[in-house]
């Protein structure tokens, strides 16, 4: 006997997989039909991508930095953030281009835990994926039209990718992410410039062969759609530190880690060659309040050598209202991180002033 004999084909949604189809999503079109970016504000988002642009090529010599909480978790404290950081960038805007990091899908190591806004808008609740895309797409949409910053997130699932693209300044791919072919053909069709981490791992030729397949045009499936890419000259490389075979946290900031990697890249033929540092996750261990000193590290290290100045053009900073974090089912303080610990706002203005000062 035929082993499919069981599937009703008059039901279009019924297959062997072993999941419930629980209803149909709206497709990107029309989310953003019925929430369209006002033209001045897609000028506004152009300006703020030539502005990240130019400190990737090298056209300008400010530094780029990307930060804001770990995740987005509520509206009213992530808009609060931003409000704040809006009048520190204003104040430094000639030596760093500043990008809020609104990350609503977040990757977790063992698939458990708070997934981001896209699946939990309310982080206490169940998840809905329907209000996730609304709700985030909303966010991204305030903070452009309150703030005029187009905000950086994490492209975890390529295909959601397309609710904003719209309304994005930045995307990172992730650790965990990084060697997939869908991330990396999805990043050669983006017109942000596309961080790439090293993987969990901290292998550099995985993160290298990243940006070349994403600065390269395919042909790939996306979103039932046969496509071309045009290839994303504008991506770069991030290093967040590592985890050895030994489960140990290694930091990739340091100087000779720097050396190596510039060496590797040398040989690569890919434009516009970048790297950021990731202050956190691995490279500070998640000890969040050494974040302004590896900064500074790195500052140091551009001043002492030309390659590493060439290079290193920015950074990304976890930081929010308030120091540290919280678990998200316990009682909410407002401000404070419900996944990695951030650094809180005081020391946050005062890391940016310093960086300022100093590059
Ligand atoms: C993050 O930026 O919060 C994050 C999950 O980063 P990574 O992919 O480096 O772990
Ligand atoms: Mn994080």
């Amino acid at each position: 006997m035929d082993e499919r004999s069981h599937i009703s084909y008059d039901n279009p949604y019924e297959s062997t997989m072993n999941m419930r189809f629980i209803r149909k999503l709206p497709i990107p079109r029309d989310v953003k039909q019925e929430y369209p970016v006002p033209d001045a504000l897609r000028e506004v988002r152009l300006k703020n991508i030539r502005a990240i642009r130019a400190v990737l090529s090298g056209e300008s010599d400010k530094m780029l930095l990307i930060i804001g909480p770990c995740s987005a978790d509520r509206e009213d404290s992530v808009l609060e953030y931003m409000t704040r950081l809006r009048r520190v960038a204003d104040q430094v805007s000639d030596k760093l281009v500043i990008v809020p990091r609104i990350y609503t899908n977040k990757p977790r190591t063992t698939g458990d835990g708070y997934k981001g806004m896209l699946h939990q808008p309310d982080p206490t609740g169940r998840p809905d994926v329907l209000t996730g895309i609304l709700t985030i797409r909303d966010l991204h949409m305030k903070a452009l039209t309150e703030t005029g910053f187009s905000c950086a997130d994490e492209m975890l699932y390529p295909e959601n990718h397309r609710y904003m693209d719209d309304l994005l300044g930045y995307v990172a791919v992730g650790a965990r992410s990084v060697e997939n072919q869908g991330h990396r053909l999805t990043a050669s069709g983006l017109d942000v410039p596309v961080g790439m981490k090293n993987p969990t791992s901290g292998d550099y030729s995985v993160m290298l062969n990243a940006i070349t397949a994403a600065q390269h045009s395919h042909t790939f499936v996306y979103r039932n759609w046969e496509v071309e890419s045009q290839g994303n000259p504008y991506a770069h490389a991030i290093l967040r530190g590592y985890v050895n075979k030994h489960g140990q946290s290694q930091p990739n900031y340091h100087y000779e880690e720097l050396i190596r990697l510039i060496e590797m890249y040398e040989k690569k033929d890919v434009a516009n060659r970048a790297i950021l540092i990731d202050t956190n996750h691995n490279n500070s261990a998640k000890r969040y309040l050494e974040q302004p000193r590896i900064a500074m590290d790195v500052v140091y290290q551009r001043k002492i050598n030309a390659d590493i100045r060439r290079y290193v053009k920015g950074f990304i900073t976890e930081s929010y209202l308030v120091d540290g974090c919280q678990k998200p089912e316990e009682a909410h303080v407002y401000g404070q991180s419900i996944t990695d610990p951030c650094l809180g706002w005081e020391k946050t203005e005062d890391m940016i002033f310093r960086l300022a000062e100093q590059i």
